[in-house]
């Protein structure tokens, strides 16, 4: 377990989270700009997880060896898949799925896993706000 870290990025957060926690903002694809999640529907949640490195979905069906990603905290949490207004998903890795843009099917933009049929989870980093 890693200790205290700092939390030097969630300054602007007000903007985006609402004082229950929800999205104040639509959530959009960042490359063709595709409706992800409507105001209100997700709520922010704090977990580490690792997503690759955002490409189209043919890449990332490969996994051998290493993959280069990021380890990401700040996440909208959806526990049913027909809250979104659009999105993919890759093939399974492993018990993950990776979330995708369901138009441009860049990704991944969000995750989830198949031990836990209620947890989606959009990265805030991988999305745009509007
Ligand atoms: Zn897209």
């Amino acid at each position: 377990m890693e200790s205290d870290q700092q939390s030097s990025e969630s300054s602007d957060r007000s903007e985006l989270v609402s004082e229950d926690g929800k999205n104040i903002k639509s959530v959009i694809c960042q490359c063709c700009e595709s409706k992800v999640l409507c105001p209100g529907s997700a709520v922010l949640a704090e977990k580490e997880l690792f997503l690759p490195l955002m490409k189209k979905k043919s890449g990332l069906n490969n996994t051998d060896g290493s993959v280069d990603g990021d380890t990401l905290t700040a996440h909208w949490f959806v526990d049913d898949m027909f809250t979104f207004e659009n999105v993919g998903f890759t093939n399974n890795v492993g018990r993950i799925k990776y979330l995708i843009c369901a138009d441009c099917e860049i990704g991944p933009i969000g995750w989830h896993c198949l031990d836990d049929k209620k947890s989606f989870y959009i990265a805030l980093e991988r999305v745009k706000h509007v």
